[in-house]
């Protein structure tokens, strides 16, 4: 049994509640230790994973390119296995839908979060069996969730009453957990309050789904991605076990926690390493469900992925806007619509690497190639870069494996969308 089960196999006692966390650490860290046994730790070339810089060198490429090191999706994923080993990993399909980075993940046990048919239909081609698939969107159509519920997925979010009305109907007796509204603070790509209820809702709601039928499993919630406040999971666990006792009180036994993702990957600022998250994770599930922990459900899209990717792009201009202008525009073969749409707002600040680095620099508008004046990435946040920069030189973007591809337009004002090749 793979290590990412340890949690339902307690479930299946009956007993997810009283489980002894040390000893499950424990048998965990030494099925990890088995699987990890010919797993390679990828090495590096200053920034950049090593295969990533010589696959660059080794080839012409014209295009934008995502290149994807699946090893460097395995051995984040086994981090965080084995820095978590007390609850399950769902990895968030949107981050990166890619076959190779599914399969990988598939076969080190991983479970899967979707949020379309065609997303369950990914995991289920790639023999994921349905019972490591959640449908974690809590925006379904109904013949959407009928079609999961067909073809065996189990696990469901929801929160609102008319959602939780739609499962009732179309997957009757399923697993379903609540979304709990959080304030995403510290996050720098909030997830703001498009999803989750308020915890008060969210209590009715788990005992309005077991007298529809349905399993009222647990609370969920995400606390805002690339979230680099470790106290925000003490905040939201403070509060979900809190619901945990008013059900409790009224008769429904919540017995899992989805802690969502917002884990980090590498920008411009340093982050904590994943241990370190793990760390204080494990803190306030301690600290706040003083009787046992309940099961945990993570699901990590960016900290698996991010990192194990870099887009090469290429200078089209630079120019400037007055002669005596400091600042130079540059403008590259990739913008906002074509896979790096997280620039919205500068939230997420990309590392650049140029052939000129060490050099000196000056002080740039990076913009992307298309005809919209919202094809820029950061004019408000300072960016440098070398003096010696030049028109067709071409630059890597680091980090870049997690939410570009999946926000590339196909193909607006002609320019194609960002492709991907995984090594
Ligand atoms: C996007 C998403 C995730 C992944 O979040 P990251 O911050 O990328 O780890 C996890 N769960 C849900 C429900 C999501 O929508």
């Amino acid at each position: 049994m793979l290590v990412t089960n340890t949690g339902a196999a307690a479930l299946e006692r009956n007993d997810s509640l009283i489980f002894e966390p040390d000893a499950v650490v424990e048998a965990a860290i030494s099925l990890v230790s088995d699987m990890t046994e010919g797993l390679r730790l990828p090495e590096r070339q200053g920034d950049m994973p090593l295969r990533i810089a010589d696959y660059l060198a080794a080839f012409e490429i014209d295009d934008p390119l995502l290149v994807i090191d699946t090893d460097v999706v395995a051995s984040n994923y086994m981090a965080m296995s084995r820095s978590l080993p007390v609850g399950r990993i769902f990895y968030a399909v949107k981050a990166n839908p890619e076959h190779a980075v599914i399969a990988k993940l598939a076969a080190l046990g991983s479970c899967f979060d979707t949020a379309s048919r065609n997303e369950i239909d990914l995991c289920l081609a790639h023999a994921v069996t349905p019972d490591r698939i959640s449908y974690g969107n809590t925006i379904k159509k109904q013949r959407d969730i009928e079609y999961a519920y067909a073809r065996g997925v189990g696990l469901f979010a929801f929160d609102s009453d008319a959602e939780l009305e739609k499962l009732a109907e179309s997957a009757p007796g399923a697993m379903v957990y609540c979304r709990v509204l959080m304030e995403c603070e510290g996050a720098e790509w909030p997830l703001s309050r498009k999803f989750g209820c308020e915890p008060e809702m969210a209590l009715r709601l788990l005992v309005r789904a077991k007298e529809l039928g349905l399993d009222p499993y647990g609370v969920s919630f995400h606390v805002g991605s690339q979230q680099t406040d470790l106290s925000q999971w003490d905040v939201a666990l403070s509060r979900v076990a809190e619901l945990f006792e008013d059900a409790e009180d009224l008769v429904v036994t919540l017995r899992m926690v989805n802690l969502g993702g917002g884990m980090p990957a590498r920008y411009r600022s340093d982050v904590r390493p994943m241990e370190e998250y793990a760390g204080a994770i494990v803190n306030a599930i301690s600290t706040n469900f003083k009787h046992g922990f309940p099961e945990l459900i993570f699901e990590p899209g960016r900290s698996v992925v991010g990192d194990a990717g870099v887009i090469q792009a290429e200078v089209v201009l630079i120019s400037r806007k007055s002669d005596n202008d400091e600042k130079r525009w540059v403008y590259l073969d990739i913008g906002k619509f074509s896979g790096l749409a997280e620039t919205m707002d500068e939230s997420i600040k990309y590392r650049f690497v140029t052939p000129h680095d060490g050099g000196k620099t000056g002080p740039v508008i990076l913009a992307g190639p298309t005809c919209d004046s919202a094809d820029i990435l950061y004019e408000k946040v300072a960016y440098e870069l070398p003096l010696d920069l030049k028109i067709g030189d071409k630059v890597q973007i680091l980090s870049t494996g997690a939410y570009t591809t999946t926000y590339s337009a196909v193909a607006f004002n002609g320019f194609e969308p960002l492709q991907t090749v995984c090594i």
